[in-house]
């Protein structure tokens, strides 16, 4: 009965991963997108154990992928390819002046089926500390912002630039109704690490927890490198990449159980501290010098390739990237 059961588990095992390669042509190897979690914004203001009671209702080795920052031109663009390349579908917090920015590269992430939400109008460092009425200026700006390259609203779903929450932004954001996301784990990406130091504390973390959201940055170049083999070894371990869209009266919610919402805390959960004090302590980045050189196709890594050795140590490949980047924001970035 056991063997029965194996083989009848086995067998749902291939068909799942065959109905995944054929819906992403020419990679056989795709992790692909499992499924989609339809969130219902006014049920769930909060989500992320990093910093709330409530994460998505994830099994275990499900990740969902988010991104921060952007959209910045050639760097999002090669998120993008990586994404595609796998058939995989994330969800973009984007900053309302870049977006206004880089209008095509809204519009192509919008193509491209990923969720929209937003992460502030122009990223003020100090969220915590801006006066209320300014904070709120600057959501609802953002969320203006990247509707009126949209042509529609984005997602209701809000991420708190740096994380920096405080329970009168946190009343705000509930009173306006989008989801506001914090995350599960962070890769510290943003900070000047290698891209293989980007993978090893993604991969790392997500093991130790087993299931949960994904905090990086699409306008870092060192993300860029990391997230392909990321991909490759998240799909080599089991993992399952889950998408997630807000409900809408034509696509009702998943049904769940409140409890699968609960974020149940363990001894090694990083805390928010740990994010506010890598903020604080992050070195800017060194911009790089001008180069005409194209930016390079983020590598594919073969199967056999997929370790953190393979992805290359100290500085990250030098990028011409056309930075339209407001300077309070420069130290996210290298921009030449
Ligand atoms: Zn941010």
């Amino acid at each position: 009965m056991k063997g029965l059961k194996s083989a009848a588990l086995a067998a749902a095992l291939l068909m799942a991963g065959a109905a995944v390669a054929s819906e992403c042509p020419g990679n056989p190897h795709a992790i692909g997108t499992s499924r989609t979690i339809v969130v219902d914004t006014f049920e769930h203001p909060r989500l992320g154990g990093m910093q709330y009671h409530e994460s998505l209702p994830l099994e275990d080795h499900e990740v969902v992928l988010t991104f921060d920052d952007g959209p910045l031109a050639g760097r999002t663009n090669h998120v993008l390819e990586t994404l595609a390349h796998e058939c995989v579908r994330a969800t973009f917090f984007l900053v309302g002046e870049m977006a206004t920015n880089y209008p095509d590269v809204v519009r192509k992430i919008e193509a491209a089926g990923h969720t929209i939400g937003t992460h502030s109008q122009s990223h003020p460092l100090w969220f915590h500390k801006v006066p209320p009425a300014q904070a709120e200026e600057e959501i609802s700006r953002g969320i203006a912002s990247v509707t009126t390259v949209l042509g529609e609203p984005p997602a209701p779903f809000f991420r708190i630039p740096g994380l920096r929450r405080t329970d009168i932004i946190d009343q705000y954001l509930a009173s306006q109704k989008p989801t506001t996301w914090s995350a599960d784990f962070v890769a510290d990406d943003w900070t000047k690490i290698s891209p293989s130091q980007v993978y090893g504390r993604a991969l790392r973390r997500i093991e130790a927890k087993g299931k949960g959201i994904l905090l990086l940055h699409d306008i870092q170049a060192r993300t860029v490198e990391a997230l392909p083999a990321l991909l490759h070894e998240l799909n080599r371990r089991g993992y399952h990449i889950v998408h997630v869209v807000p409900a809408t009266p034509d696509q009702p919610k998943t049904a769940t159980a409140p409890t699968e919402w609960i974020v149940h805390m363990h001894a090694h959960q990083i805390q928010p501290a740990s994010i506010f004090d890598a903020e604080h302590t992050a070195v800017p980045p060194v911009p790089e010098p001008a180069t005409s050189q194209a930016v390079p196709t983020a590598p594919r890594l073969a199967p056999q390739d997929l370790s953190t050795a393979n992805i290359s140590h100290g500085q990250s490949r030098k990028a011409a990237v056309k930075c339209a980047v407001p300077v309070h924001i420069l130290w996210m970035t290298y921009c030449n």
